[in-house]
């Protein structure tokens, strides 16, 4: 039996993050002492907006280094609109992770599960199950005011710039591509789906490009594309014909909120994002201020988090067991709504963090 552990930095952050990343690591550590052949190592790191207010600093010295020699980074949530930097901007060190690590591949899994709130009346929404790849680190944020903001012309003009480089296209819709691989082989639909507005900007008819170039050397998964206007229509008609969809980084900022509403809420938003070396993994939703130390924020979008952490640990370090794990947290959490065992107050239920983490604790104990 292998002895692999697993080296995850931790940094819970503010408002519900503490809570919900508690939740992941209990969940995770059920998983694991169900699987067994495989531990988890801990490195806490202080970070965000309450530690700035102590400290002036948004990371604690040295958290940074830190984060990137873990075999992964797990993440709360960060920032708190009270607390601010002197130009105004809100505490964000975890954007400094991404460009620093270079992680361009934001995965949001989107999928409905049975008793959880469900948007769309045609009972195909049942059945949804989809991913919107976004690409993270460039595209129409790559004028962003951490990257030094767009121009200003005067007092009458301003411009942001979309920028999409060969480079990090080609590692994405590879990524899009071998993901609809590995879904294809645990029953998905082995599709991928690219989302553009090449009919209009140069830099989206690259994209496209791109994508056509890559996609000859996958050619046991299907494709198709959309303008991203037709996809926002095409995910509210009928969003359980896609798969994987593949897009940069502003149209799937928009469009993965658009389909978390459809299963329900931020509370169950799960969410990565990776690089070629290094993987961080977090809850789509911010610190919720307005529900902070009430036990009543929903820890699934950090569990299935942990649940997406223990999958990309198991490719990354060679332990089939945490992939295993990672399928329990899933199968515990589809039965638990299955069974009505989970009720989060998100949803109107009388399930709290902590009743939600004991639940699935329990399902995966059984
Ligand atoms: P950010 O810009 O950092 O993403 P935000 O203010 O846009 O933050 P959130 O902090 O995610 O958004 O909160 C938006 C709303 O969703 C709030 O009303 C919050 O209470 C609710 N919310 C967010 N996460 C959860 C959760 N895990 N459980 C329950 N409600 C949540």
């Amino acid at each position: 039996m292998t002895n692999a552990t697993a080296k995850i930095a931790s940094i819970p952050g503010d408002g519900i993050g503490p809570d919900v990343t508690d939740a992941a690591f209990a969940v995770m550590d059920a998983a694991r002492i169900k699987i067994g052949g495989f531990a988890i190592e801990v490195d806490h790191i202080d970070a965000g907006a309450a530690y700035f207010e102590k400290t002036k600093l948004d990371i604690e010295p040295g958290g940074e280094e830190r984060a990137g020699k873990a075999d992964a980074i797990l993440l709360g949530a960060i920032g708190l609109p009270s607390v601010r930097h002197d130009d105004g901007t809100e505490i964000s060190p975890h954007l400094r992770l991404r460009d620093r690590y270079g992680l361009y591949a934001g995965v949001r899994p989107v999928k409905a599960y049975p008793n959880a709130p469900q948007r769309l009346s045609d009972p195909r929404a049942a059945t949804l199950d989809l991913v919107i790849l976004r690409e993270s680190t460039e595209g129409l944020f790559f004028t962003a005011a951490a990257n030094g903001g767009g121009e200003l012309i005067g007092d009458n003009e301003a411009r942001d710039t979309m920028r999409i480089t060969r480079k990090t296209t080609e590692k994405l819709h590879d990524f899009a591509f071998k993901l609809a691989q590995k879904r294809k082989a645990r029953g998905g639909k082995g599709h991928v789906t690219c989302v553009d507005k090449a009919n209009v900007f140069v830099s989206m008819a690259f994209f496209r490009k791109i994508f056509d170039e890559r996609r000859s050397a996958f050619t046991d998964i299907d494709h198709g594309y959309n303008y991203v206007d037709a996809m926002a229509l095409d995910l509210v008609r009928k969003p359980w014909e896609f798969d994987v969809l593949v897009m940069e980084n502003m149209f799937g900022d928009i469009l993965s909120d658009l389909a978390g509403g459809l299963v329900g809420g931020m509370g169950m938003a799960s969410c990565g994002e990776i690089g070629d070396n290094h993987g961080l993994f977090q809850g789509a939703h911010g610190s919720a201020p307005d529900i902070m130390g009430q036990d009543k924020a929903n820890p699934l979008a950090a569990i299935l988090s942990g649940a997406l952490m223990l999958d990309y640990l198991s490719e990354k370090l060679s332990v089939p067991q945490m992939a295993e794990a990672s399928q329990a947290i899933h199968n515990a959490v589809d039965d638990g709504f299955r069974d009505n065992r989970l009720r989060p107050m998100e949803f109107g239920g009388d399930m709290g963090t902590l009743a939600i983490t004991n639940e699935i604790t329990t399902i995966l104990s059984e």
